[in-house]
């Protein structure tokens, strides 16, 4: 391993600046160790990346056999196995239809090539005018500048709201603090899936490019399935007028939710999907974007090429290891066991949690749950954005050595602070207890 001599001061532009982080120093299974030799349960495999957990051979190997071959050659030049049997297997798992895949290096750009594809595709099928794109409040597609302007998480956007293109956000489907006392879950999901037609009128229809969403809404709302019955009510809505359906599984895709796919769950194909995290499950950064046949079809028979690009897509190592990883999620079971897993770890935060005074609501699919955190379960009022409830239960949980993803509300402080757990599918039960055992003592050292 690569040793550092002490520097005086770190070079490094670390995130929130000061940079008063660990060094890690391995990794193994469901646990990481930085240099001090503290152990730390992964319990969100970071940002709901590292699914295989770390250090896993067969991706090691299968990564060191692409780099010996050729680590890289460019895309405009070859195409590579790798790549090529990457794109087999991930067209034989998907949803109907989605048969042509778009390798990039992680989720913005994946959304950045979607964004892309669906305006190149209307100017192609003579619709030029279909320019906008329609998300919901509190979803977060990515950091680049497209995939910002995409998303409804308004404090992430607020600095640079000058360079965003215009975009319209709608509800999200959050019946936990949205559902009317005198509706059932059914109308409840019909009645907000109405708002995208009535938001695609009042764009007008011929502006109209996509409707973007994640299916569970991962960082910005907490492990959020919508009701069922409410993407179905969406795939109509988007067919009668017209309007690509792009779904974000960058987080929640890949054995997440128990199907390697979450729109699975939902019974709809999107025109267009999109994947990153879990694929190359934090070996190396790779993201996906997959569209249906007939949308590649429409720019191979109209331009012949899609106006978009980067260096490293399709890079032949990535590929290599998320063709391992998909295949260990497939034909290895991991997908199974994220379903059978995320039972237990269910069980077990109902268990703990489930009387607890200020966790207003327990939620997930799979191995994708949350804890939303309340000031008051009845009222379900959250906590005082001040109280920075969120900031001090990731600090307080990884000082007791466990990884977690607490994320503070983000609409007006109207919703509740929450706590995000996706751990790797290889976790064991003893583990589970251990993670819920540390979460549980990191919440009473906080509130
Ligand atoms: N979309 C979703 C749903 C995400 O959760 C993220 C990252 O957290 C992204 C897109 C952006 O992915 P990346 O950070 O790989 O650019």
């Amino acid at each position: 391993m690569l040793q550092r001599k002490e520097p005086a001061v770190s070079h490094i532009f670390a995130r929130a600046c000061a940079g008063d982080l660990p060094e890690v120093a391995r990794g193994d299974g469901v646990y990481l160790f930085d240099k001090s030799g503290k152990r730390y349960l992964d319990g969100s495999g970071g940002a709901a990346v590292s699914c295989l957990g770390h250090s896993d051979p067969d991706v090691l190997a299968a990564m060191t056999a692409q780099m010996k071959a050729v680590a890289f050659a460019h895309t405009g030049f070859f195409t590579s196995a790798a790549a090529e049997a990457l794109a087999d297997k991930l067209v034989a798992h998907t949803p109907p239809g989605l048969d042509r895949v778009w390798l990039v290096s992680g989720g913005s750009e994946a959304i950045e090539a979607a964004l892309k594809l669906a305006r190149q595709y209307f100017i192609e099928v003579g619709q030029p005018t279909r320019h906008r794109v329609i998300a919901r409040r509190q979803s977060y597609h990515g950091n680049t500048l497209g995939a910002l302007a995409s998303g409804g998480n308004m404090w992430r956007r607020q600095p640079f709201d000058p360079l965003l293109m215009p975009s319209s956000h709608i509800a999200p489907c959050y019946a936990y603090r949205d559902q009317r006392p005198d509706e059932d879950t059914e109308a409840y999901g019909q009645r907000v899936a109405d708002e995208l037609e009535s938001e695609i009128l009042r764009l007008g229809n011929e502006q109209v490019m996509a409707f973007i969403a994640e299916p569970v809404v991962g960082a910005t709302a907490g492990a959020l399935p919508a009701v069922p019955g409410y993407f179905r009510r969406i795939r109509e809505i988007c067919d009668r007028y017209g309007v690509l359906l792009i779904l974000d599984e960058v987080m929640c895709g890949m054995g997440r939710t128990g199907t390697l796919f979450a729109s699975e769950q939902e019974g709809i194909s999107p025109d267009i999907t999109v994947i990153a995290k879990g694929l190359g499950a934090g070996y190396q950064p790779i993201g996906a974007m997959m569209c249906q046949g007939r949308i590649y079809q429409a720019i191979a028979e109209g331009s012949g090429a899609f106006q978009h690009g980067h260096t490293y897509m399709g890079h032949p190592v990535a590929a290599a290891a998320a063709l391992a990883v998909v295949t260990k999620l497939t034909d290895g079971g991991l997908v199974k066991r994220s379903a059978a897993m995320g039972e237990v770890l269910a069980e077990r935060l109902l268990a703990q949690f489930g009387q607890h005074p200020h966790v207003g609501d327990i939620r997930g699919r799979g191995l994708f749950m949350a804890l939303e955190l309340v000031a008051d379960r009845d009222s379900k009022a959250p906590f005082d954005s001040a109280d920075k409830i969120a900031g001090r239960i990731k600090k307080a949980a990884f000082a007791r050595g466990l990884i977690c993803y607490p994320m503070a509300g983000t609409i007006d402080g109207q919703r509740g602070d929450h706590v995000l757990l996706a751990p790797p599918f290889i976790i064991s039960e003893s583990e589970i207890d251990e993670l819920v055992d540390k979460l549980a003592m990191a919440l009473n050292d906080v509130v």
